[in-house]
């Protein structure tokens, strides 16, 4: 989608520290990380949040979880300590960027809640 920064590093219009990319996803540094590991994990095609999801989504999310963020968290060292999946969703939900987005956060201590 024209204007979505996310897209935009899907397509290598701008340049992301890439940790994974396959046909489906590519997943990639945080500007400005949270956490000694933040990583966004995002489908290459532009879905705006989790409350958009569509049933023709059920593949990209599931690989994403089921297969992408578990090979991320083991490359990245924060498998077995843990880690924290975190989907921030519309205004009220925390979402600045408008294209679905996981982040991946490991290798400190998380708190709850959150702010
Ligand atoms: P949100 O606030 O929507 O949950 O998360 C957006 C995340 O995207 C933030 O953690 C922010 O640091 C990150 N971000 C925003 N713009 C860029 C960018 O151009 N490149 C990278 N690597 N991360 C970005
Ligand atoms: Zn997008």
């Amino acid at each position: 989608m024209a204007d979505c920064i996310f897209c935009k590093i899907a397509n290598k219009e701008i340049p992301s520290t890439a940790v994974f990319e396959d046909e489906q996803v590519i997943a990639f540094k945080d500007l400005e990380p949270q956490a000694p590991v933040h990583v966004l994990v995002i489908p290459k095609k532009h879905i705006v949040s989790v409350g958009a999801l569509q049933a023709e989504d059920k593949d990209v999310v599931s690989h994403i979880l089921c297969d992408v963020i578990p090979k991320i968290a083991k490359e990245q060292g924060i498998a077995e300590k843990g880690f924290r999946v975190v989907a921030n969703t519309g205004a009220e939900g925390g979402q600045t960027v408008n294209h679905l987005h996981f982040h991946v956060l490991g290798g400190r201590s998380m708190q709850w809640p959150p702010g």
